[in-house]
């Protein structure tokens, strides 16, 4: 009985002491052979028991302490893989679900959503190109979406402009669009604005990080331009007519030219007529205002190379794409020292 309690009192000692479960075994083990060899040596009656007993003991203990071990292995092998950390704490389980396919994404990832998240954009024009443009831009998670159009829908949009429905026919733009992109993403705020945007509106314009034009009149584009130039904030401009289209990125403020620096004059009467007179085929506008949006999205997360400098020219009917350069002109009479104010 000895040997029993010897095994017991080490146990005992070992608990007490706080001994690594490790070095415990190793203490028992050590026991054990001792008493197991003194047994076979003939000089073990002492400690009690047989040089048998104590060897089927010792199986009895090692199978015993062998089963816990695998099953220990067993239980971390199954024990689920740790979670890995969330893109960002400041978004919620929607998000992280709704913006999945931006969060793998490299160039995006967690850090370039929450740029879209805190990102203010103005949209001027709700037709053609700020159809794709408005749904795009909501339901990727832009947080703050001013949209301005005077218009209302009328029959003849529907051919192009997608966001509206038949029956919305004679509803302000501004509104109609606003709802479709609300319905398409809750999580983002959007302030219908139904007016034109003029060179005044340079204060309103400041208090955004990003216009996107695309409406269809040189008038129209001057005075935004004026406006984003004076305020310093960066305007990515469509346009479309019959089968083609451009898309570029005004930004004076960084190097980049002004629409003016590339078209310092109104075109000649007749000469770039809007797509009420020449026709634009339907899914252009889907073309031109996707690339637009997408050129949204990488400036305001800073992913890949914008078209500051550069101009993007699609041609539909012949199934091409071409870049062109653009460059800043000092002398330009809106951005350069052609112009009366100093920006
Ligand atoms: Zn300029």
């Amino acid at each position: 009985m000895l040997g029993f309690w010897l095994l017991v009192g080490v146990a005992a000692a070992g608990w007490v002491f706080g001994l690594p479960r490790r070095w415990l075994v190793a203490a028992l083990v050590a026991v054990w052979a001792v008493i197991e060899l003194a047994h076979l040596a003939g000089v073990g009656t002492a400690f009690g028991g047989s040089a048998r007993g104590w060897l089927v003991a010792g199986g009895l203990a090692g199978v015993v302490m062998g089963y816990r071990a695998g099953l220990g292995r067993l239980r971390a092998r199954a024990a689920p893989a740790p979670v890995p950390p969330a893109a960002d704490p400041g978004m919620s389980d929607a998000e992280l679900d709704r913006y999945a396919r931006h969060l793998v994404l490299r160039e995006i990832g967690g850090p370039g959503q929450m740029r879209l998240r805190e990102a203010r954009v103005l949209v001027v024009g709700a037709g053609g190109l700020g159809a794709p443009v408005c749904l795009y831009l909501a339901a990727a998670g832009v947080g703050r979406i001013t949209l301005a159009d005077a218009d209302t829908v009328g029959l003849s949009n529907l051919q192009r402009q997608v966001i509206f429905r038949s029956d919305q026919r004679g509803e302000g733009k501004a509104q109609a669009a606003a709802g479709a992109m609300r319905a398409l993403n809750p999580q983002v705020a959007v302030t219908p604005l139904p007016r034109r945007i003029t060179g005044a509106d340079a204060d309103l314009i400041a208090q955004h990080d990003l216009v996107l034009d695309g409406t269809d009149s040189f008038a129209a584009r001057d005075a935004i331009n004026r406006a984003c130039v004076a305020a310093r904030v960066p305007l990515i401009a469509g346009a479309i007519a019959q089968w083609e289209g451009q898309v570029t990125l005004y930004d004076p403020a960084h190097g980049g030219p002004c629409l003016a620096c590339l078209f310092p004059t109104a075109p000649a009467p007749g000469l770039a007529p809007p797509c009420a007179e020449a026709g634009v085929i339907g899914p252009l506008p889907g073309v031109v205002g996707s690339l637009m949006a997408l050129e949204a999205i990488k400036q305001l997360t800073g992913a890949g190379q914008g078209l500051r400098g550069r101009m993007l020219i699609f041609d539909g009917l012949h199934g091409e794409s071409r870049m062109i350069g653009t460059a800043r002109r000092p002398d330009c009479p809106v951005c350069g020292s052609g112009s009366r104010v100093s920006n």
